[in-house]
């Protein structure tokens, strides 16, 4: 049995069965079947959507209770918790609604042919989530998953499994049929690889890290399945002078320490031009000491832990080499001392100045809180910093004017660029990363395209032979 911890208290608050090997392939070929035979594929679009808003309505109901799961699971506060299932209704929703629009597109072939580009589900899809955004990660595979019809096997995070367990149980309060969604629980390397080179698996969507992803492609690729995957990223967030100075710091705070920094667009590399360097690090500095760290149960926290030792270790390993690599250390890294925050994974919000782009503290994701401070002076030296890093997944810029904010969003290389807000992201929009931060997209029409396969039908109305190979004797000569 695995035992699950609340990061704040490190008690134990689950204890669930790992799947094994054979458990993992049994999954797979339940939705093999369910998929091939069963009768899902008969469900008509309206069905499948009616099935996405029951989930909705489910979710809504038991809101308070899977907020409550999320907190105790991963740390972060209750109100963070309830923003995410809010969001999670708000996907559901969402492809509830582009599951009945018909997408399929009539092509001009010129008379006697009807010509259509149909849009079919792919199949069985692998869907795998990290442990910073449990249900919300869920959430944006599963429904356009089931949107577009088909079956899936769910591997949520070993470390926070606990709402991807119940959302699995609402979608089959639901009604869904069964074999349709399936759960697998357990450790990445043992069920994974199982998971992701089964032959009767068409798609895996991944979210998590990047060397994890390079391993999910390695293993999906003898058996060439489409592979979608949401890696990490190194943000950068640009400042510019005559930006709304009260605005920019408290969304250059939230940025980075929300949850406390463990959020895969993290503005964790504050880019700011020099002339304001001064005052808006001190601002930053002063209200980073401020925040209130506690349990994400109680309402006067503003930031949980870190969800586990071994990431509070990895953090901390990043402090250690910004601080020998010649980074100032302004404010934070270590952990907090109050007694009551002993037992849980928390490490102060921190702050290093004077960094460079080629410490491995601005280069290397750390997923914790914190915030490293680069200088800029013209507009081409903060796109050029913005954009040297090998990921590519979000940023913003912040300005008063619009032509500039314009202009440097159009040369950012991240899939989403904020001009004068941080963080915001919407189910209609398209998520995803440049560059190693991954391939495809999920929200948004791509984020259902990813699960259909385009098929072309071309009905000829008036056959007729063509005689490409008659010859001078053949009978069947071309027409004169
Ligand atoms: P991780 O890569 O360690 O694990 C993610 C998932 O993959 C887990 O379910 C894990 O069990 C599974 N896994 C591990 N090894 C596997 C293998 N060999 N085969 C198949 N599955 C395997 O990531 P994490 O630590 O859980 O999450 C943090 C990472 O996720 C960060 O890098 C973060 O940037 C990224 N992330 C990205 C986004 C995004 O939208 N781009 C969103 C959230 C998190």
């Amino acid at each position: 049995m695995r035992e699950i911890i609340n990061p704040f208290n490190q008690a134990v608050i689950a204890k669930l069965a790992d799947a094994t090997p054979a458990e993992a392939r049994a999954a797979v070929r339940a939705a093999r079947v369910a998929f091939d035979s069963g009768e899902w594929p008969q469900w008509t679009p309206e069905e499948r959507a009616a099935l996405l808003t029951r989930v909705a309505d489910l979710l809504v109901h038991d809101r308070s209770d899977l907020a409550r799961w999320e907190t105790v699971d991963t740390g972060k506060t209750l109100a963070e918790s309830e923003i995410d299932v809010d969001d999670v209704v708000s996907v559901f929703r969402y492809y509830a609604g582009l599951a009945v629009r018909d997408h399929t597109r009539a092509v001009d072939a010129g008379p006697g042919v009807v010509s259509r580009v149909v849009y079919e589900p792919v199949g069985v899809c692998v869907l795998i989530t990290p442990w910073n955004y449990p249900l919300l990660q869920a959430s944006w595979k599963i429904a356009p998953a089931l949107a577009a019809g088909n079956t899936v096997v769910v591997k949520p995070s070993e470390v926070t499994p606990l709402t991807t367990v119940r959302l699995v149980e609402l979608i089959e309060r639901a009604g869904v049929p069964a074999g349709v969604v399936n759960l697998v629980l357990g450790a990445g390397p043992e069920v994974g690889p199982v998971l992701t080179s089964a032959p009767e698996v068409d798609l895996v969507s991944f979210t998590g890290g990047l060397a994890t992803g390079r391993a999910i492609m390695r293993s999906a690729a003898d058996t060439v399945k489409k592979i979608a995957l949401e890696l990490g990223g190194k943000n950068p967030n640009i400042v510019f002078p005559d930006a709304d100075f009260e605005a920019a710091v408290d969304h250059a705070l939230t940025g980075v320490f929300l949850h406390a920094g463990q959020v895969c667009s993290a503005g964790t590399r504050l880019i700011v031009h020099a002339d304001l360097h001064d005052e808006f690090v001190a601002e930053l500095v002063r209200r980073a000491e401020k925040i209130r760290l506690g349990n994400g149960l109680a309402p006067d926290s503003r930031s949980g832990p870190l969800v586990s030792a071994e990431h509070r270790a990895k953090v901390e390993r990043h402090v250690a080499a910004g601080i020998a690599e010649g980074a100032t250390l302004l404010t934070g890294g270590r952990r907090p001392d109050a007694p009551e925050l002993r037992a849980g994974f928390f490490y102060l919000p921190t702050i290093f100045d004077d960094c460079r782009r080629d410490m491995s503290i601005v280069r290397e994701e750390t997923f914790g809180p914190i915030l490293t401070v680069e200088t800029f002076t013209t507009e081409d030296e903060a796109v050029e910093l913005g954009n040297d890093t090998e990921y590519g997944l979000a940023g913003a810029v912040w300005t008063g004017d619009r032509a500039r904010a314009r202009r440097v969003a159009s040369r950012l290389r991240h899939g989403t660029v904020w001009i004068n807000d941080f963080g915001p992201y919407l189910p209609q929009a398209e998520w995803g990363g440049f560059k190693h931060s991954g391939t495809g997209r999920e929200l948004g029409p791509t984020g259902l395209a990813e699960y259909q396969e385009a098929k072309h039908i071309y009905e000829n109305t008036a056959p007729r032979p063509e005689n490409w190979f008659a010859t001078e004797d053949d009978p069947s000569g071309p027409e004169s």
